[in-house]
């Protein structure tokens, strides 16, 4: 009986967990910029240009499914799944470079 009791608990506070992390609660900026980080990142919005890396050099993630921006360093252009992974690599583009 204590056990069941205990079980049902978890499910709601999962079910409470999930709706949060679903629905737009407006007292929760959270929520919507973790929705904003997601929608960044999804592969759908690929930009459609040709990047020297195949791998984001910060995050590792594939630029072809994920090229959300671009910066140009010694004459070639190199892909980021978003603005701040590019941010980043021009700060010391040395370091992420291996040739
Ligand atoms: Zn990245």
């Amino acid at each position: 009986m204590k056990m069941i009791k205990i079980l049902s608990i978890i499910s709601l506070s999962i079910s409470i967990f999930s709706c949060t992390k679903e629905n737009k609660n407006e007292n929760d900026v959270d929520v919507q910029v973790m929705e904003h980080a997601h929608k960044d990142m999804s592969a759908g919005n690929a930009l459609n240009v040709e990047v020297v890396n195949e791998l984001d050099p910060i995050c590792g993630m594939t630029t072809a499914d994920y090229l959300k921006d671009t910066a140009d360093y010694k004459g070639k252009t190199y892909g980021f799944c978003n603005t701040m992974c590019k941010e980043k690599f021009l700060e010391n583009p040395e370091q992420y470079i291996n040739e």
